[in-house]
């Protein structure tokens, strides 16, 4: 399929950006790395009469790490996340959720900025950013916000993200003590059946706090709460561990589809979470 006939614009800065997002309205959408967009696009299932290109505008770009907080630009690519040692250092959840993310190819052009604005369930970046309580600064002609990435996600593919605004970086403190990111996928380059991603920090030998993010099991990313509460104070096994599960179960709402029915894709997530947790315990 080819998409249908669209406008292409290539600014250079923000204020661009937002001119044409102000002309065009509804009718205007930006692009990012385009391999969500592009495909949607190709597919019939988004008509956008006016593409707004970003891979030009330098203010979206760059990772840097600056006292106790992370900052990442929304054009930074996953492939970039994968080869910055300064994230390696400081949070290397990034990493190894990234790894995991689609291919090489995709992610030589997929964005943080455009996989966590995208609002689609089966992204892996939205339930990894609920994790580390990320917050997210949009740009729009009335100037900056921040929101929480445990607030900004609504349904499937809608957000707290308004039409004239533009999701311009991703900041979050420098997470304490060990991660893991657990992902099932049926192939290579696959979304996930369903993925988990942790943090936890200990002391004495038990958890002192856990937070925990599951992705593609609802219409949403699932940020449960319940599960992290049931380990604190353990040594993450056993009944801890069971109950951590039970409570994730509580929070999510897979529906069936082409990964799987219902009952398979909670026995997947019970395994995924199962998984993260041993992993990062044993890095505690
Ligand atoms: P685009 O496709 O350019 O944009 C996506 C949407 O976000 C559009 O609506 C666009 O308008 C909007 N947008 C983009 N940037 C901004 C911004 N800065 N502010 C506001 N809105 C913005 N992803 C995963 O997480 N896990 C996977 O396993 C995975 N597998 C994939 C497999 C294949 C074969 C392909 C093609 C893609 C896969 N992806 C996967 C998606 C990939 O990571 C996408 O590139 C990513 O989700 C979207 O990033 P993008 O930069 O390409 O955004």
């Amino acid at each position: 399929m080819i998409p249908a006939a669209f406008e292409y614009y290539r600014p250079a800065d923000m204020k661009g950006v937002i001119a044409l997002l102000q002309e065009h309205g509804d009718d205007a959408r930006v692009m990012a790395g385009g391999h969500s967009l592009i495909p949607m696009m190709k597919l019939r299932m988004a008509d956008i009469p006016h593409l707004i290109d970003l891979q030009d505008v330098s203010e979206l770009e760059g990772i840097s790490v600056d006292g106790d907080t992370v900052r990442i630009g929304a054009m930074v690519t996953q492939h970039e996340l994968i080869n910055s040692a300064a994230l390696a250092e400081a949070a290397p959840i990034l990493k190894e959720a990234s790894t995991q993310i689609a291919d090489p190819q995709v992610r030589y052009m997929g964005t943080v900025g455009g996989n966590v604005a995208n609002g689609d369930p089966a992204n892996d970046m939205p339930g990894l950013m609920q994790c580390l309580d990320a917050q997210f600064t949009l740009l729009g002609p009335d100037g900056e916000r921040t929101v929480a990435a445990r607030d900004f996600y609504e349904a499937a593919f809608m957000t707290d993200r308004e039409d004239d605004e533009v999701l311009i970086s991703v900041s979050f403190k420098i997470p304490k003590g060990a991660h893991a990111y657990e992902k099932q996928k049926r192939k290579i380059g696959d979304y996930a059946t369903a993925a988990a991603a942790v943090q936890i920090t200990a002391e004495g030998g038990k958890v002192t706090s856990a937070s925990i993010a599951m992705t593609n099991l609802s219409d949403t990313p699932i940020l449960s709460e319940a599960a992290g509460e049931a380990l604190v104070g353990s040594d993450c096994s056993g009944a801890a561990l069971k109950a951590a599960v039970a409570a994730m179960q509580e929070d999510i709402d897979p529906t069936e589809d082409n990964r799987g029915p219902v009952e398979f894709k909670r026995h997947v997530a019970g395994i995924v979470l199962s998984r993260a947790i041993a992993r990062a315990w044993s890095r505690t």
